[in-house]
C-alpha cells in the first residue's frame, strides 16, 4: 500500500515538472509554450568566445589597431591580413598612434576561435566577441572586412561594456610636452661567468734589448 502511494506521489513529481520551463531552450527560441515564445536568440554568457572583432578608440575616434602584424603571423590558420597607413590624426597631434590601420579581413570560415590573436596583441585591439550567427552557404563567404570587423567590436562594447585593458598604455590621446617622463630604469649588468681554467690572454712587457717589443703569452 505504501510502495503504491510512494510511485503516485513519484509520478505526480515527475509530472509537474513536466510542465515547468524546459531547462534545455530550442535555438533560437527563448521561453516555452506555455508562457508563449520569444523570438530573441537564446543569450550567450559573459565569456562565451564569438569571432574576434576590432576595437573602436571614443577618446581620439579611430580603431586601437596599429597594424602591427603580430596577431596575422601568430595566427594558426593564417585567416587574416591587414595593411597599415600614416596616421593623419596623428600628423595633426590629435592622437599618439603614429601608424593605424588601412585594411583587414578576416576569414571567418577558417577562423578557430582560438583566440590568440588576443592574447598576442599589445594594443587592446582585437577581442573575441560574441557574434556567432554568420553562416554562408559559400565557403569563403565569411570575410570580413574592417568596417564589419569594427561594427561587431562595437556592438560587443555595448552589450558588455568592454574596457581596454591598458588604457594607461593604449590610450591615444598625445603625450604633451610638459607632462612627466616615465621613470627610466637601469637595467642590472649582465653577470658573465668564465670556467676557471679557460686561458686568457694578456699583455705583458718582456724585458729584451729591444725595449718596444711586445709579446702575446697565455697566462
Ligand atoms: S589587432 Fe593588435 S596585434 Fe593585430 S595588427 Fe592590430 S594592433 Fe597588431
Ligand atoms: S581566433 Fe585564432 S584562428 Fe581566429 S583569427 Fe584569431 S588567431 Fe586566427
Amino acid at each position: 500500500m505504501f510502495n503504491s502511494l510512494k510511485g503516485l506521489v513519484v509520478t505526480l513529481v515527475s509530472t509537474m515538472n513536466g510542465l515547468r520551463a524546459p531547462v534545455t531552450r530550442q535555438y533560437p527560441d527563448t521561453g516555452n509554450r506555455l508562457t508563449g515564445r520569444v523570438s530573441e536568440p537564446t543569450p550567450v554568457k559573459d565569456r562565451f568566445m564569438g569571432f574576434p572583432a576590432l576595437t573602436w578608440d571614443d577618446e581620439i575616434g579611430e580603431p586601437f589597431c596599429t597594424s602591427c602584424m603580430v596577431c596575422i603571423r601568430d595566427c594558426p590558420t593564417q585567416c587574416m591580413s591587414a595593411t597599415m597607413k600614416d596616421n593623419p590624426l596623428h600628423a595633426q597631434g590629435k592622437s599618439r598612434r603614429r601608424k593605424i590601420v588601412d585594411e583587414f579581413e578576416i576569414n571567418l570560415g577558417r577562423c578557430i576561435l582560438c583566440g590568440i590573436c588576443v592574447d598576442v596583441c599589445n594594443f587592446d585591439a582585437i577581442e573575441m566577441s560574441h557574434e556567432h550567427e554568420l553562416s554562408k552557404f559559400q565557403r569563403n563567404d565569411n570575410r570580413v572586412d574592417l568596417a564589419q570587423l569594427l561594427k561587431m567590436g562595437k556592438e560587443y562594447r555595448e552589450k558588455t561594456g568592454w574596457t581596454p585593458k591598458h588604457p594607461e598604455k593604449n590610450s591615444g590621446i598625445p603625450i604633451k610636452k610638459d607632462d612627466k617622463p616615465r621613470p627610466f630604469r637601469k637595467r642590472a649588468p649582465k653577470k658573465t661567468t668564465t670556467p676557471a681554467n679557460t686561458p686568457v690572454a694578456v699583455e705583458v712587457e718582456i724585458p729584451t734589448e729591444d725595449a718596444g717589443e711586445k709579446a702575446k703569452t697565455p697566462s
